[in-house]
């Protein structure tokens, strides 16, 4: 299972997805980044692999494409994705 096999695989298509390919987390398995409650270390560890990640921002874009509400994308959880929503809503 890859992180991207939470979301419906026509939504990715949609998108296109091939940013994907070079993604850093591709050969990790999905578990760090989503975390159950509590689990931050594993978001801190999922947070580390992001900041290595040449993607973050077709990441962090996906997630607002699809509203990801939930897991880690482009090194934001998703309580930080609503904070850049909110921010971004206020300040248009
Ligand atoms: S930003 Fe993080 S979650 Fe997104 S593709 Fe890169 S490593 Fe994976």
């Amino acid at each position: 299972m890859t992180m991207t096999d939470t979301v419906p695989t026509a939504r990715l298509r949609a998108v296109g997805a091939t940013w994907r390919n070079f993604a850093a987390c591709l050969t990790i398995g999905p578990e760090p980044f989503f975390p159950e409650k509590g689990e931050s270390d594993l978001a801190r560890a999922a947070e580390r692999v992001c900041a290595t990640c040449p993607v973050t921002a077709e990441c962090l874009n996906f997630a607002f494409l699809v509203g990801a509400d939930f897991g880690i994308f482009g090194g934001t959880t998703a309580e930080e994705r609503r904070t850049l929503l909110r921010d971004q809503r206020a300040a248009a």
